[in-house]
């Protein structure tokens, strides 16, 4: 090969095609430094065939610069990039700089300069020096990292290098991992459990595509059953990845995943540092790198040799991006095994609806963990009707359940009460004018956070100082909160029984893996009483001595009433259920509500999943709603107002006139201003017999738009705000 096409990062270029120079030699998938002007460029080189461009002649082609050692992309990774950039209507070159990414492993040296505190002290003490030298302790880091975590410039710790406070360790950066052993600790499992472990290491012994529903109620112990298709593949010197929807469940999977197999596997997100970043990038490009554990991101990673793929909690909506490459990372998982030739388990207790059809519909193979393990009951649902018994006044929690939060405390066992509103007011307004405070960058009121006195925009990270008077009448104390949030009821439980240990527990509290194990360890160490918490709280966690749980408001999902609202509220209510009686003793489960013969509301009471998933299934098929439909979105967005709804109003003006197709819009969107940005939407519904992506590439491919402007495609959307 003389010629070679790349694939480039950059989506207005996405290909260009170059000279092999003499005694370099490329194939597809290699990834390759090449000349673009003055500078230089990563591109991956790629089937011509595959790739269309504008034809070039040879004389005109650059020579390539260098091969970057790491090996080639494989066949099935860029047949993956390819699908991807296809379904998602996205630019393969955005997908592929996810496979990339880490722009540290494919250049630089394989060692690096990190440096740690000496213990010894500088001439002279300044504020910030001490506060670096307090925080650092026990760090290990490069000097960029080290001042982020200090809060400090890195002139500051250039100082204390000079001073001998901190020393530089010159560290082998591409070490190996410990080796997990897949027979180090093996459990006895149940009959129910063995039956589904064989049939899963069979999928994985059988190496082809086989995705799999693992169908269990929570605490059936899904994770030790998974655990033996994850030995198999060790045993055969394959590659395991498990995907987990968030980061605070994943200390509690790597402890268990130590005990079983000895070793820690290899952890991915997005605050990985930069070294760990390449560390793990290379070895899990050389083959190295046993199992994986990550976000949705570790799905595009270059494995050399991928043997299964797991998903936990494959129903979560946090494996759905909504930025960049808008990708749902179950699916994809999917998709992936279907390029690898590789079983894929979606395991979950609460199946998506999508999943649950697919298995119906013989795509998927359905495995069941009916009962929970160790004999433990499945908890008693009752429904509280906050119509006829309600809180006191300024209240969130009924005498009912205040009275058995009392009653578990007597006991010396765990309550937990869940409410998916972060902060302590959802609302503050003017108790004289009525003036409400709201996010100047987006359509949202300002939540109030108690916690760290401020209030704070969830939609844009916008936050201020509450302010003394009223900006709008000048009234000093005026102000009023309006509704629960988290914050609230901890308070109000802290004066309900002052002498409960209780716990707060939602993003703000457990934004990082050390304090989610933190939380883990005191709620396991009997150190908390009452757990009150977000979403959060809602699934992984196994506390044996939790033996009442409080939904504060079931209803509060339902409002809005968008596709998924009632599945949404199902999944998250069951799934907090599931938390409780885990253990020998039985649990409770209150759920507060004011619309008790709400179907969603009745099923859970009733503890019938089936039904419920009948009825919302049948209503979808009626509404030929996904799955029985395909939607899309397109979200249109400017700084300028009038800039976002001509170009909205000009794609709504284009619109195909398809017969299985249909369109809906442009309207503003629920945010109509969303971090500073004024939003327009559409709405696209088509048969599952329509290529509905090439409807919207021929749509949308031809028309320009003024730069200010930006058009994003959401097929399948989970969001529609
Ligand atoms: P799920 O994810 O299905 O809700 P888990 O995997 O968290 O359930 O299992 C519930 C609890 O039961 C965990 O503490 C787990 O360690 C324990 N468990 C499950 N199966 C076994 C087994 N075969 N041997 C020992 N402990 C088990
Ligand atoms: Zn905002």
């Amino acid at each position: 090969m003389n010629r070679a096409r790349l694939l480039v990062f950059n989506a207005a270029l996405n290909t260009l095609d170059y000279r092999v120079p003499e005694g370099m030699s490329v194939v597809p998938g290699s990834v390759v430094v090449a000349p673009l002007g003055p500078r230089q460029i990563v591109g991956i080189v790629w089937e011509a065939e595959r790739l269309p461009s504008e034809p070039v002649p040879d004389a005109k082609l650059r020579p390539l610069l260098e091969v970057v050692p790491v090996p080639p992309l494989r066949t099935e990774l860029r047949r993956l990039i390819e699908w991807t950039a296809d379904y998602y209507c996205a630019p393969m070159s955005a997908v592929a700089r996810m496979v990339l990414s880490s722009g540290g492993a494919i250049r630089g040296p394989a060692t690096m300069t990190e440096y740690r505190l000496t213990g010894g002290m500088p001439e002279r003490m300044t504020p910030q020096r001490e506060r670096a030298m307090e925080r650092l302790e026990g760090e290990q880091a490069t000097i960029r990292e080290l001042a982020e975590m200090a809060g400090v410039s890195d002139g500051v710790l250039r100082g204390l290098v000079n001073q001998g406070v901190l020393e530089p360790v010159v560290v082998d950066i591409d070490r190996p991992y410990p080796r997990a052993q897949a027979d180090h600790a093996e459990p006895i499992l149940s009959a129910d459990q063995t039956e589904v472990a064989d049939e899963l290491v069979k999928a994985v012994e059988a190496q082809e595509f086989a995705p799999i529903l693992l169908d269990g109620v929570t605490g059936s112990g899904k994770t030790e059953t998974y655990f033996e298709p994850m030995a198999a593949a060790l045993r055969m010197d394959r590659q395991v990845l498990v995907l987990l929807p968030e980061i605070a469940l994943t200390e509690a999977f790597l402890r268990r995943f130590e005990d079983r197999f000895g070793a820690a596997p290899i952890v991915w997100h997005s605050s990985l540092k930069s070294t760990e970043r390449r560390r793990a990038w290379r070895a899990i490009g050389s083959g190295e790198a046993q199992v994986v554990v990550g976000a949705r991101s570790a799905l595009f990673l270059p494995y050399a040799n991928l043997g299964l793929i797991v998903v936990d909690e494959a129903h979560e909506i946090s494996f759905k991006q909504d930025d960049g490459v808008r990708y749902n990372a179950r699916d994809v998982a999917v998709m992936r095994g279907h390029f690898e030739k590789i079983p894929v388990v979606l395991a979950s207790a609460t199946p998506a609806l999508e999943s649950l059809q697919m298995a119906e519909s013989g795509t998927y193979r359905k495995l069941e963990l009916p009962s929970r393990f160790g004999g433990a009951q499945m908890p008693d649902i009752q429904l509280l009707d906050l119509t006829r018994e309600q809180p006191e006044r300024g209240k969130w929690l009924a005498p009912r359940l205040t009275e058995l939060l009392t009653d578990r405390l007597e006991k010396g066992e765990q309550s937990l009460l869940f409410l998916n509103r972060r902060g302590y007011a959802p609302l503050t307004l003017c108790r004289n004018c009525g003036y409400r405070f709201q996010c100047p960058n987006c359509s949202a009121w300002l939540v109030e956070h108690r916690f760290t006195q401020r209030l704070a925009c969830h939609h844009c990270g916008h936050d201020t100082a509450p302010p003394e008077t009223c900006p709008d009448c000048g009234e000093p104390d005026c102000m009023v909160a309006c509704g629960p949030g988290v914050e609230r009821i901890a308070d109000e439980v802290k004066e309900l029984l002052p002498e409960a240990r209780v716990a707060l527990v939602t993003s703000d509290t457990l934004g990082s893996p050390e304090r989610a194990a933190e939380f883990v360890a005191q709620a396991e160490g009997g150190a908390i009483d009452i757990i009150v918490g977000t979403q959060l709280v809602t699934k992984g966690f196994h506390f044996p001595e939790l033996t009442l749980v409080g939904v504060v408001d079931a209803d509060l999902g339902l409002e809005g009433g968008d596709l998924r609202a009632a599945e949404r509220t199902y999944q998250q209510v069951a799934q907090v259920a599931g938390r409780a009686g885990r253990g020998a003793k039985p649990g409770e489960v209150i759920i507060q509500t004011r619309h008790p013969d709400a179907p969603v509301i009745a099923a859970l009471e009733a503890g019938d999943r089936d039904a419920f998933y009948a009825a919302e299934t049948d209503a979808r098929r009626h509404a030929g709603a996904p799955p029985f439909g395909r939607w899309a979105a397109i979200i249109v967005s400017s700084e300028e107002e009038i800039e976002a709804r001509d170009a909205a109003r000009m794609i709504g003006d284009r619109r195909p006139k398809l017969p299985d197709i249909s369109i809906l819009g442009p309207a503003p969107a629920p945010m109509a201003l969303l971090r500073g940005r004024y939003r327009y939407r559409l709405l696209i519904t088509a048969r599952r017999s329509a290529n509905l992506q090439a409807a919207i590439r021929d749509w949308l491919g031809p028309l320009d738009f003024p730069r200010g402007v930006r058009v994003s495609v959401d097929i399948d959307p989970y969001s529609f705000v």
